[in-house]
């Protein structure tokens, strides 16, 4: 297949690392010119595989200089670029172009439909694997995961034709799942707890249970989510939420791991706030659901991005 990565971060080059492995004629997309540079002149991807390093024989190009007419589109950038990214490749697209969206946080789907003629062709879904950008044209696959996948219109059809000749043979395990809209819920609300609070806290997901009452806070988020999400017609399974919650803050798991948003706040990018609890906020109120929880995390890590170059770590000398 032609395959096109559109926002090659950290997941983008790993999913596109894995589908060149599988033998299909993989292009990186991205904006971040520094980036496509370094994989143009060192003639690849680097990437740090658990088995060690290896240059993935891979091209990178800025939007603006990509062309062909791939048969799917993984759009891979930060939630708050999907608008900006699908614009920008809109010269890719054709009738019969799928897009597949496996960001987190709501709003990607709508992004995307919103330059799709055949709503069959959005193909959305949830992944348990992870990256991380090690810098311009280097990433480090971090474990092994699953992915789950469904057509946004809820047919099946055409997702299956893509895990079958797309993934089949890549390293990365994908499987149509009717339960794709729910995932991405849980996502939402498992990321609108542990990301958010991390970044407030500026601490690793374990530490979050040296607060006794941190339950107290999580539950209030999570029910929330779960209101909205009901008044979308999307059932979330808080017990399943707080789950996997109780999973990812135990220290022998992954309890010391710094979720995304707080590495991007430390690294003075733009979080995926927006996209998590700020969404839930905009839908709650055209849902008339209350969510005042969320509102004020919301608000919380928008103040400390905007007072963060003067934000005090220590007491001056
Ligand atoms: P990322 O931050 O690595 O990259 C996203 C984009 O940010 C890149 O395409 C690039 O354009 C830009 N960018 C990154 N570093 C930059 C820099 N230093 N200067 C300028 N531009 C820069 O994003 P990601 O981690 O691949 O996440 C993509 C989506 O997948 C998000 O919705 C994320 O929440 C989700 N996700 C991430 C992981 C993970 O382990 N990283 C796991 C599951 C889901």
């Amino acid at each position: 297949m032609e395959i096109t990565i559109l926002g090659a971060g950290a997941m983008g080059c790993r999913f596109g690392a894995a589908l060149h492995d599988a033998g299909h004629n993989v292009q990186l997309v991205d904006p971040w010119a520094e980036h496509v540079a370094a994989i143009e002149s060192q003639g690849g991807l680097r990437v740090d595989f658990d088995d060690g390093p290896r240059l993935v024989d891979l091209r990178a190009s800025l939007p603006a200089s990509s062309s062909g007419s791939p048969d799917l589109i993984v759009v891979f950038g930060k939630a708050m670029q999907t608008a900006d990214l699908i614009a920008s490749a809109q010269h890719l697209i054709s009738e019969s172009t799928v897009i597949l969206t496996l960001q987190n946080g709501l709003g990607n789907i709508e992004a995307i439909a919103a330059f799709v003629e055949n709503s069959d062709n959005v193909v959305a879904g949830v992944t348990t694997l992870a990256s991380e950008l090690l810098g311009p044209g280097r990433i480090q696959a971090l474990g092994n995961g699953v992915t789950h996948v469904m057509q946004s219109s809820g047919g099946r059809d055409i997702a299956t034709r893509i895990v079958q000749e797309a993934f089949a043979g890549s390293p990365i395990s994908v499987g149509v799942s009717p339960d794709v809209h729910s995932m991405i819920w849980r996502k939402v609300a498992f990321n609108a707890v542990l990301n958010t609070l991390c970044t407030l806290m500026s601490c690793p997901v374990s530490a979050l249970r040296a607060y006794p009452e941190f339950w107290t806070v999580a539950d209030a988020v999570i029910d929330e989510i779960a209101a909205v999400g009901a008044a979308e017609g999307v059932e979330i399974d808080g017990d399943d939420v707080r789950k996997t919650i109780l999973e990812a803050t135990d220290p022998e798991m992954s309890g010391h791991h710094l979720p995304s948003m707080l590495q991007d706040f430390l690294n003075n990018r733009t979080t995926e706030i927006e996209h998590l609890n700020g969404e839930i906020v905009r839908r709650g109120d055209s849902h008339r659901v209350p969510t005042p929880t969320n509102a004020l995390i919301r608000h919380l890590i928008r103040m400390a991005e905007a007072t963060r170059s003067q934000r005090i770590d220590a007491l001056p000398q």
